[in-house]
């Protein structure tokens, strides 16, 4: 039997987590809450049921988003981080380490589904260096997203509020 190790956090990285064991299902919810909690057309989930799920590093605040559900996210970055229902935690599969390693097997929710997201994969395509001419601080970018991996020590940036958010560096 293979051994299954998945990581993941939230884009900050004050909250990790750890799966192991071989996850249940991994679907993608079209539902109406789904769309609004991830702020996405659709929401990706992992559940954890059947293996051994721990919160490694800080832990999520919840919305309870109905009388049976509750939605885990980081409060210093905003990332959806869980669906939990029934006892079972499903974590948001875009929050894995590697998304690609728990490919979705079915679709839930789907009379929310947006009709346009069945022609996602037809609209025109470009890569990030495409764009840096309408985009020139693609260029500079330096990234505070935690890295897809484990790390001993991380210090995420403050979050900031809408007030800071509005002033330029100028202003800094
Ligand atoms: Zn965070
Ligand atoms: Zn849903």
């Amino acid at each position: 039997m293979t051994y299954h190790v998945h990581t993941g956090g939230c884009q900050c990285g004050a909250i990790r987590f750890r799966i192991e064991g071989k996850p249940g299902r991994s679907s993608i919810c079209h539902c109406r809450m789904c769309q609004k909690a991830f702020g996405a057309y659709y929401a990706p989930l992992v559940s954890t049921e059947g293996a051994a799920f721990a919160w490694t590093r800080g832990a999520p605040k919840y919305f309870q988003s109905s009388n049976h559900v509750q939605r885990g996210f980081c409060d210093n970055c905003g990332t959806p981080l869980t669906y939990e229902a029934m006892g079972t935690i499903a974590v948001s599969a875009g929050a894995l380490d590697d998304p690609s390693s728990l490919p979705p097997s079915i679709q839930y929710g789907i009379e929310s589904k947006l009709p346009f997201v069945e022609h996602l994969h037809a609209l025109p395509a470009r890569r990030t260096e495409e764009d840096i001419a309408d985009a020139p601080f693609l260029a500079d970018l330096n990234s505070n997203q935690h890295p897809d991996h484990d790390t001993d020590m991380w210090q995420p940036i403050p979050a900031r509020s809408a007030q800071d958010a509005g002033k330029t560096e100028d202003d800094a």
